[in-house]
């Protein structure tokens, strides 16, 4: 009896003893699933970490890659816009216009009451040329003092340079003391030079200019300076020194200063429409 019940005694401590490996062995298996769950978490969280930060690394590259093709078109355009000025600047310094003042040093044209057209004509032109230059244009004089030039030599000197147009300014006179206003002359013959439209303009502006009487434009083919010269050309007869009201204005700078407007507007005009 004593054997037995030393045995069933060993056999329940065994028994205890198994059971708490057993819960030993599964506690330990716990905190290893515990620890690889763990483990695999912390991986997990760190490749979408990563992937966000190579998401957000991408798109700022695609920004600045953005921001680079917009820097490099507004580049561009400032070049472009640069490039187009210097064009613009070169056509025109390319192409003078030529301001011719009627007659000159021993050719003093008409005189009425000592008043010589010659000294007239290079006023207005004078002023025609330092108007047309603060548009930005090329312009000269076809003589420069009080020189006598002919007017063969005058036109042939615009052709040799290539002249943008041509403008030559005169003054009038008639018997008929009345007679008064602006005329402009132009060989309509060569319709391909278009100087009948540079005359039409001439006139339009120079009469709006000076409320002065428009009379007439006249195309005539025997005209030197309009018929030899091989750009649009045109001669205005800006009043008549004869008529007594018309040359009193014509002494005076403001009159003379609102006829060089209205020639350079018409140029301005002609150069700036097509019709
Ligand atoms: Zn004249």
């Amino acid at each position: 009896m004593y054997r037995r019940r030393g045995y069933r005694r060993s056999r329940r401590r065994r028994e205890e003893l198994r059971a708490y490996m057993q819960r030993i062995l599964t506690g330990v298996m716990v905190i290893c699933i515990i620890i690889v769950c763990v483990t695999v978490a912390a991986r997990t969280r760190k490749a979408t970490q990563r992937v966000e930060a190579e998401t957000a690394l991408m798109q700022a590259q695609a920004v600045i890659v953005k921001t680079e093709t917009v820097k490099e078109t507004v580049k561009q355009l400032q070049e472009d816009v640069a490039y187009a000025g210097v064009n613009k600047e070169e056509e025109r310094q390319d192409s003078v216009i030529i301001i011719d003042p009627g007659h000159g040093g021993v050719d003093g044209g008409c005189v009425f009451d000592n008043i010589v057209e010659k000294d007239i004509n290079r006023l207005i032109a004078a002023q025609v040329v330092a108007r047309l230059r603060e548009m930005g244009y090329q312009a000269e004089l076809a003589r420069q003092g009080d020189e006598f030039v002919n007017v063969l030599e005058r036109v042939e000197t615009a052709n040799r340079k290539d002249a943008l147009l041509y403008v030559s300014i005169h003054q009038n006179s008639c018997e008929d003391r009345s007679v008064r206003g602006i005329e402009t002359w132009y060989d309509g013959s060569d319709t391909a030079k278009d100087s009948g439209r540079l005359a039409q303009l001439i006139q339009q502006e120079t009469v709006r200019e000076t409320d002065a009487v428009s009379r007439e434009l006249v195309s005539e083919s025997d005209l030197c300076v309009t018929s030899k010269s091989s750009m649009p050309a045109c001669l205005i007869e800006t009043g008549f020194l004869s008529n007594r009201e018309e040359r009193e204005k014509l002494v005076t700078k403001e009159y003379r200063d609102k006829l060089a407007d209205g020639i350079a507007g018409g140029i301005h005009m002609y150069l700036n429409s097509d019709e």
